[in-house]
């Protein structure tokens, strides 16, 4: 491949959003290609993950990692191929995982990226998906925190999204009854028909907390946390006792400038905590769980070959799309794993 005169557009962070982000707070630019080093690669994007992480990382206020500085490059992980390598351990062509961010080109040390295997090639978006960090966070979640048991019932929102839709396959193949919460009629009918939950319900229904409960007879063993929010609030009234709630994410939260309006329910809960007995963990899977990916892998690879697995992909093309993409994704717009396609998949 020919490098002279390319150049390398990227999207930066402009501004930090009050509130939900807007297209201002993102900017486009084109600048030189950069150069690899010694021991370095030079790496051409075709997939750029997008997650709701993201939302955090525009911001300053204290987190578990730091933000992404003004005029940065927004961070993200990559599925990449090798354009130009100066480490022994890479070719031209070489397809690997990196953490690239929104741009087209990006310089990694070998010790950034992983190699795709060869078995991955068939469907590289994967390692970003089913087979990778959602698909990794919903399993660890599900398995270690939520324990599930034959018989159990298991509620979890965004029930068509990357970590939804495998808790609920993954609780399913435990012999749980799975029931999945999601924005709008086609989400909950893929999750049905598709994902296989036993029910699946609209969160945007007026009488969405009725039908939760109906949806629950037994009650709810493991509520996994995706979203928080008004999901939340309908869930605590129904949750067993032993129960457990994996703190997974609180995406109806993360535009949130303040606490939300109303009774301060903060007591209610620690007291149901405590009179049933109820575990509720955080985890995050990049710092609790990066140990145990090999354990993932060996328990998806088999599930996602037989078909018992799968992970619906919503995949845009190109990268000056991904800021509205993302808009989208705090706004429950994506429909599957979100993914921006950047470049083409051939050298
Ligand atoms: P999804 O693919 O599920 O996309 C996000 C979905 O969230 C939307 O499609 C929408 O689904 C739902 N949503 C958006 N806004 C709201 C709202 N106000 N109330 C309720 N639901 C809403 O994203 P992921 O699967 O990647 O992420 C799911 C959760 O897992 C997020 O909270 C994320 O932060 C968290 N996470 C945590 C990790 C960890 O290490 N702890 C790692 C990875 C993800 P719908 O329209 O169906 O409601």
């Amino acid at each position: 491949m020919n490098q002279n005169n390319l150049t390398n557009r990227r999207i930066v962070l402009a501004s930090r959003p009050a509130g939900a982000p807007v297209p201002d707070n993102f900017r486009l630019e084109t600048t030189d290609l950069p150069e690899p080093g010694d021991r370095q690669v030079l790496l051409r994007t075709v997939y750029l993950s997008l997650d709701p992480y993201m939302r955090g990382r525009m911001s300053d206020a204290e987190s578990y990692s730091a933000p992404v500085e003004l005029d940065a490059v927004m961070g993200g992980g990559t599925v990449s191929r090798v354009v130009t390598s100066r480490h022994p351990d890479y070719r031209p062509g070489d397809w690997v995982l990196n953490y690239g961010g929104w741009q087209d080109y990006a310089v990694a040390d070998g010790k950034d990226i992983t190699k795709l295997r060869d078995d991955a090639l068939a469907h590289p978006s994967w390692a970003l998906g089913i087979l990778g960090m959602p698909g990794f966070t919903a399993y660890m979640g599900l398995m270690d925190i939520g324990q599930p048991k034959a018989g159990e019932t298991l509620v979890v929102a965004a029930a068509s999204g990357a970590v939804g839709s495998v808790v609920g396959q993954v609780a399913k193949l435990q012999g749980c009854r799975t029931v999945g919460v999601a924005g709008g009629k086609d989400k909950c009918r893929y999750a049905v028909e598709t994902l296989g939950f036993d029910v699946c319900i609209d969160r945007r229904a007026p009488d969405f907390a009725e039908q939760l409960a109906q949806a629950c007879p037994d009650g709810i063993d493991i509520y996994f946390e995706n979203v928080g929010g008004a999901v939340f609030d309908a869930v605590i009234p129904l949750l067993n006792t032993s129960a457990r709630i994996p703190l997974c994410g609180l995406i109806a939260n993360y535009n949130l400038q303040d606490l939300p309006d109303g009774k301060d329910r903060l007591p209610l809960l620690q007291s149901l905590l405590l009179r049933k007995r109820i575990r509720m963990q955080g985890y995050i899977i990049s710092l609790d769980y990066a140990h145990r990916f090999d354990e993932f892998v060996q328990a998806m690879g088999p599930w996602v070959k037989a078909g018992k697995v799968q992970m619906r992909e919503d995949i845009v093309d190109g990268l000056e799309q991904a800021p509205q993409a993302f808009i989208g994704l705090l706004e429950g717009k994506n429909f599957g794993k979100l993914v921006i396609r950047v470049g083409n998949d051939t050298l």
